[in-house]
């Protein structure tokens, strides 16, 4: 049998193991997804042991994201979002991939958007935004970010060939013109608040939003008020997860019973 898993702290409620489970069972492929919580002061050997115990590949989420860059050799591209949130444990030595950013590219393509060319704004400079800002920018759209702390907007845009850093004063401004507007801050989690001021909001743009708890956050439906077209942000967890099963399997992903598995747990 192979052995997979999610590795954080907390892991708990995480959503990754029925939406896993769900697609080994639809590929009749004999594996376990299971959670592991982790003691920050020994990530490196929680690590090495999982690939020593010859675990085939690992889900990683807060706070280890970095560390798992650290340990697992990325690829070019992800080298310069400096996170992994997937590990491929291979013959040849632990893989990093961040499918957080494939992900959220293949989110958009499934909901028709083609982001080449478009005006991009990036709420935020997190770990969500630089996963966010380094795929809109290979996907050639020209990217914007806006966060409350507008050095680090600044910082971040510094890396990202093209982009412009603001502070939030200057959303309403970046909204008007742009095509794709994307929160990945943590404003609207399990609150009813909006990053973006609602009457900001118009019928051309595409909201997404990285938060999924609510699915329907408030950014989402002051936008869809608007007229604007809205994707949520279970659809990034969702193809971050379809991702991993396909770069651990080397086989198409069941999106639909991984989205069924997924929704049903929201
Ligand atoms: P993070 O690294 O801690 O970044 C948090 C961001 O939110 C920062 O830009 C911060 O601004 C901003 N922020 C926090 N409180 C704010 C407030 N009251 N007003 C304005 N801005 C505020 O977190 P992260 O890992 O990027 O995650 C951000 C969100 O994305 C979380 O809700 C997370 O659950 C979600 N997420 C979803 C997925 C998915 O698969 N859908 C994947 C990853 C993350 P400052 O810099 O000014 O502090």
């Amino acid at each position: 049998m192979d052995v997979y898993g999610i590795i954080g702290n907390p892991v708990e409620h995480s959503l990754s193991p029925p939406m896993h489970e769900a697609a080994f069972r639809e590929h009749g492929i004999d594996a376990k997804y299971v959670t592991f919580e982790a003691d920050p002061d020994r990530i490196e050997e929680a690590f090495r042991g999982a690939d020593a115990l010859g675990i085939d590949g690992l889900t990683v989420t807060l706070p280890f994201k970095h560390d798992a860059f650290e340990f697992a050799e990325p690829d070019e591209q992800i080298r310069r979002v400096g996170a992994v949130n997937t590990i491929d444990f291979t013959e040849n030595g632990p893989v990093g991939y961040n499918t957080d950013m494939t992900g959220t590219l293949r989110a958009f393509e499934h909901h028709d958007v083609n982001l080449k060319d478009t005006r991009a704004v990036v709420v935020g400079a997190g770990g969500a935004a630089r996963a966010l800002a380094f795929g809109f920018e290979d996907a050639g759209a020209d990217v914007q970010i806006a966060n409350r702390t507008a050095s680090k907007a600044h910082d971040l845009a510094d890396e990202v060939p093209g982009a412009t850093g603001h502070g939030l004063e200057d959303l309403s401004d970046l909204m008007a013109d742009a095509d794709v507007v994307a929160n990945a801050t943590s404003v609207g989690l399990e609150s009813d608040e909006s990053v973006a001021p609602a009457d900001a909001w118009h019928r051309d743009l595409v909201a997404f939003d990285a938060v999924y708890k609510p699915l329907e956050t408030r950014f989402l439906t002051d936008a869809a008020a608007a007229g604007a077209q809205t994707i949520d942000g279970a659809w990034m967890l969702l193809f971050q997860g379809v991702g991993a099963f396909e770069t651990w399997t080397g086989e198409d992903a069941p999106v639909e019973t991984m989205n069924g598995a997924l929704r049903s747990h929201l």
